[in-house]
């Protein structure tokens, strides 16, 4: 059996040239429409990643399972009924693959220590983040793609590991629609370098994130109940700066470190300065 992936970003297979420690180029380069993908009132920004390994290419590589208790009784709600263990066994198996572990204090900077120290006298309970890195040298630049392979991203894991199993990834490819015979998914079709290509498969999995994939959904006439696109969750975030009395260099070392848990409805996070806005200042 065959496998081929089909990706709207490009691959880029060269992490020492491709991707080069400076923000804007990397956002034009990695990111979704440039980074400026928004909301239609453009009040929030969504970032996400467009290249082969996805997201996971420009992302801090951080590592939470979902909370199962509470998810899946809502999932099973929406028809999708997922066997609790079987989740777990898989959870367990890809984060041995991908060397998931907690942050070492060594590995962050000084923000992590200050986080943790404040949230103990606040009484809020508060950790260091599990992560998927290997060998990490905390250069803190993982938003911008790992020069340095040292995030376990699907670029440099499972991807190439498909690959030698004789998958194929074709790269910037447009207009994706799923074909159907009987209203039975039978294949894919796209257009690559001005081409047109039609794969035939007998199986057909979507998974170009909750925008990408539901956009795939609904250019190929696949709108079940019409919820394609609707419940829309996604991963939400408010920057709040502090000041501190001393330099802390939050950009030196893993920046997105700690997290605590404050309230059910939300957690609080460390994050990265921006190092080329704050050096230029
Ligand atoms: S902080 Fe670690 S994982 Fe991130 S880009 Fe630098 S070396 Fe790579």
């Amino acid at each position: 059996m065959k496998s081929i992936g089909a990706e709207r970003g490009k691959r880029f297979s060269n992490p020492d040239k491709d991707f080069q420690h400076d923000e804007m180029k990397m956002y034009a380069k990695l990111y979704k429409m440039c980074g400026l993908q928004s909301t239609k009132d453009n009040d929030v920004n969504i970032a996400q990643g467009q290249c082969v390994g996805g997201s996971t290419v420009i992302n801090n590589a951080i590592w939470l399972r979902a909370n199962l208790k509470e998810v899946l009784p809502v999932w099973a709600k929406a028809g999708a009924h997922i066997p609790e263990q079987e989740l777990i066994d898989n959870y367990e198996f890809i984060e041995k693959k991908l060397n998931v572990s907690p942050i070492l204090p060594h590995e962050t900077n000084k923000t992590a220590e200050i986080f943790l120290t404040a949230c103990k006298k606040m009484n809020i309970p508060a950790e260091y983040l599990s992560h998927n890195r290997k060998e990490c040298l905390g250069c803190g630049w993982c938003n911008y793609g790992c020069r340095y392979n040292r995030k376990t991203s699907m670029l440099i894991t499972f991807i190439p590991w498909a690959e030698a199993k004789g998958a194929h990834i074709a790269d910037q490819v447009q207009h994706v629609v799923i074909t159907k015979k009987d209203g039975i998914a039978n294949g894919v079709s796209f257009i690559r370098d001005n081409k047109p290509y039609l794969v035939r498969a007998d199986k057909v999995v979507v998974c170009a994130g909750a925008i990408g994939s539901t956009d795939v959904l609904l250019q190929s006439g696949i709108n079940p109940n019409g919820q394609a696109g609707k419940g829309f969750h996604l991963l939400g975030g408010i920057f709040v700066n502090a000041e501190y009395p001393e330099p802390l260099d939050s950009y030196d070392g893993i920046g997105l470190n700690c997290i605590a848990h404050a309230s059910k409805e939300y957690l609080i996070e460390t994050f990265i300065l921006l190092q080329e806005y704050f050096r230029s200042q």
